[in-house]
């Protein structure tokens, strides 16, 4: 396969910050893993605004198209709460999304051991998770018509419309079950089967996806209140959830939550496979731009780091690399080094953004 071809969009606030410290990671592989990577960097969100008046420029988009995966750091910052919807720095983001049909959202739920006091949940609930939710992202009732705001008699109402396609069920279940197959070959779908007929659609055809093509995959179903329950009573009982659009939106955070700091989450958006038979794909860490410590090196890279990883797993075929990173975070954190968000509430001494990636790239090494 040709060299792997890497857009980073480093964007806004803390972006540029933690971004430097993937490129610290990248630099490590190349360097001492005989990997060689084709990397380029553009503007994204309110720094593609003060270069070019939008948050995300064509020729930026068309790159984006044409590389095996886009890296990006994060977005927005009040400097641009003023600015008109349309150029706002999320735009730019959920324009790639959207041109990019991503419509698989991955959103692993980890917990390392070391952190595992910084749950709110118990530490033998959580201890040693690791659950991958799956979720539509780019359909269902955040997109379906009928939706707006109508005058009805002498009241207003508002609508928003669930819908998905047997075809839109199908390619994300068929995500899931892939991803299973590369985990513990266990998918638990969650909907509300019970009271909505969307649910019914997408039970029977994510049923019918696994029958013809997975059967050696262990399927359950779930109604996603139950499952929401759950995840918060026994999460360990899950590997690979697969929900849609607006149930996946909540049950991710009430997931990602389960094992601490926003300073830890990483992402991946897939779409369909391209000419080479990667996916479409866009890695990011699920924190924001963090204005209020930006600029101040007290960043936490990690979920950047991680969402490095994801895409050496997921675009590049190089799980075992991406289980050599997690590894030595995982030693990092064990070691007792903290970024100032990891800290708690018995506090201690901070590390620096660059300190914890100098740290990984140390402990990487360690590891050969
Ligand atoms: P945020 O995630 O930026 O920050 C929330 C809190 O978590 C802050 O206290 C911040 O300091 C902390 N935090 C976040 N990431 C951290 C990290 N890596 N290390 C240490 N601490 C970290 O969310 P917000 O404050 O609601 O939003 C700030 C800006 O980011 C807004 O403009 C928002 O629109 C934007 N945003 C962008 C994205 C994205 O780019 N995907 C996602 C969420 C919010």
């Amino acid at each position: 396969m040709s060299t792997p071809s890497i857009l980073i969009l480093p964007g806004d606030g803390i972006g540029p910050e933690v971004m430097a410290e993937v490129r610290k990671i990248i630099g490590w592989l190349e360097t001492n893993r005989d990997l060689k990577f084709d990397v380029s960097e553009d503007l994204v969100g309110g720094a593609a605004y003060d270069a070019h008046g939008v948050p995300l420029h064509d020729d930026t988009m068309a790159r984006a198209q044409d590389v095996d995966a886009v890296l990006l750091g994060a977005v927005g910052g009040p400097k641009y709460d003023d600015l008109d919807f349309s150029v706002k720095p999320e735009r730019g983001l959920l324009r790639l999304r959207k041109e990019m049909d991503l419509f698989a959202n991955l959103r692993p739920a980890q917990c390392f051991d070391a952190l595992a006091d910084f749950s709110s949940l118990k530490t033998e609930i959580v201890a040693g998770l690791d659950i991958m939710i799956v979720r539509e992202l780019t359909s269902g009732v955040y997109f379906g018509e009928p939706r707006g705001i109508f005058e009805e008699g002498n009241e207003r109402v508002g609508i928003n419309t669930q819908r998905y396609t047997e075809s839109e069920i199908d390619r994300i279940a068929r995500a899931a079950f892939e991803l299973a197959r590369k985990r513990s070959g266990k998918v638990c779908s969650m909907e509300k089967a019970n009271v909505m007929e969307s649910g019914i659609l997408w039970r029977e055809v994510t049923q019918r996806v696994h029958d013809a093509d997975y059967p050696e995959i262990e399927l359950s179903h779930m109604y996603a209140d139950n499952g929401a329950m759950q995840l918060v009573r026994a999460p360990k009982q899950f590997d690979v959830i697969l929900t849609d659009n607006l149930f996946g939106d909540i049950l991710s955070d009430c997931a990602a939550m389960l094992t601490g700091s926003l300073g830890m989450l990483p992402s991946a958006s897939l779409g369909a496979p391209m000419a080479n038979g990667r996916p479409k794909a866009l890695y990011e860490p699920v924190h924001g731009s963090a204005p209020d410590i930006a600029g101040e090196g007290k960043a936490n890279p990690i979920a950047c780091i991680l969402s490095f990883a994801m895409a050496l797993r997921y675009s590049f075929d190089q799980g075992e690399e991406a289980s050599r990173i997690e590894q030595a975070i995982e030693t990092v954190l064990a070691s007792g080094a903290r970024t100032g968000d990891l800290l708690g509430a018995e506090g201690g001494s901070a590390m620096s953004t660059s300190e914890m990636g100098d740290a990984i790239a140390a402990a990487l090494t360690d590891s050969l």
